[in-house]
């Protein structure tokens, strides 16, 4: 049959979302959801939404939850823009700021829609090779992206677990002739972060999920902060009601709620370094986390014999292949009880090889 597609869509594979198994006893560590549940607030919020109100269209700005973002960050509503997840906000930028003319540069490796973003766009994508094993940013990385138009640096990034020196971030802002956007999806876990830069910088961006530190990857909600002058670029490619009533209020309610966060964030931290000190002593290569998942690549360095092992255990996580590394696999950090089940089950795989 004759193709109706435009060229760069035929020629796409598509973004492909971690599986969602329905195994009996499962243990999901595949897409870094959080371990704990959302704040005890969203509760609160969901039983007292107001079915009749869902006749009328949500705020297409979605003000009350900017203004909250806007107060924490200490920005005004106009640098911040709402989105149907981060993945949502990651739409309206490509938009914004590529095409044809004018490509994208991100890490490699790093999350994986960024490529499909710019293809539906037409745009070519600049690589960004990180060293092996070690996954640090090239010396002449201002060399190597100064055609881009935007400059995907995901930090902590994503698969590897890893950050960036912060004084290296500044000395990119400062020097880079498009627009910077920090995807700060696992930033709630880490040591630091780049919020700052939007009041010193006007080319930066710096995007956030509630997927993964707010426990609300089922809600879908991410926001982005910048310049007014960018965010308000950004308004005009956003879909009209992209957030609905729902979002809205219980993604307020989880956002206001900040003790909660950093006590979650807080656990997760401790169970990461012990989880990570305990494949350590089995042979594994970690790469130290920043984030809700640890990398690792397993003593044999081959990370499909893991993951299918683990599997047959309905243990779930994700393996990638590395040319020149080995293999690694990607583990979510999950409760401390998931985190035992892991280590008993990789003693045993590892104590019969073959
Ligand atoms: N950025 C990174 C680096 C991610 O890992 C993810 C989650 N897969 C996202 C953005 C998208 O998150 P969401 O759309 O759930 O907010």
């Amino acid at each position: 049959m004759k193709s109706y597609f435009r060229t760069e869509i035929a020629g796409m594979e598509g973004y492909v979302p971690g599986e969602q198994p329905k195994l009996e006893n499962l243990c999901k560590l595949n897409t870094n959801e959080n371990a704990f549940p959302p704040s005890p607030a969203v509760k609160r919020a969901i039983a007292e939404l107001d079915w009749e109100r869902l006749r009328r269209y949500p705020d297409p700005l979605a003000d009350a939850l900017r203004d909250k973002i806007a107060e924490v960050f200490g920005l005004k509503r106009e640098n911040v823009i709402a989105g149907n997840g981060s993945d949502d906000i990651l739409t309206m930028l490509f938009r914004c700021f590529t095409s044809p003319e004018l490509p994208m540069a991100c890490l490699y490796p790093t999350y994986s829609l960024y490529p499909e973003l710019a293809k539906m766009q037409g745009a070519a994508v600049i690589p960004v090779p990180l060293a092996p094993r070690t996954f640090e940013l090239p010396g002449d990385l201002l060399k190597r992206v100064e055609k881009a138009n935007l400059l995907i640096i995901t930090r902590p990034n994503a698969p590897t677990g890893n950050s960036f020196p912060l004084e290296t971030m500044r000395e990119l802002c400062r020097n880079f002739d498009g627009v910077v956007l920090f995807d700060e999806a696992y930033a709630d876990f880490a040591d630091d972060n780049c919020m700052e830069f939007v009041k010193e910088f006007p080319n930066v961006i710096v995007s956030r999920t509630f997927s993964k530190s707010y426990a609300l990857a089922g809600l879908r909600l991410g926001f982005a902060v910048g310049s007014p002058e960018l965010i308000a670029g950004m308004f005009k490619v956003k879909d009209s009601y992209n957030l609905d009533r729902m979002t809205q209020a219980l993604g307020l309610a989880a956002f206001s709620d900040r003790a909660y966060l950093k006590e979650c964030s807080e656990k997760i931290r401790t169970i990461r370094k012990d989880f990570t000190e305990r494949l350590e002593n089995l042979g594994f290569q970690v790469v130290p986390s920043q984030t809700n998942f640890v990398f690792a690549a397993p003593p044999d360095r081959d990370g499909e014999r893991c993951f299918r092992a683990l599997r047959d255990r309905a243990i779930i996580v994700r393996y990638f292949r590395g040319p020149e590394t080995g293999d690694y696999v990607r583990i979510t950090i999950g409760t401390p009880k998931e985190m035992d089940r892991v280590i008993t089950a990789l003693r045993e795989i590892y104590a019969n090889p073959g």
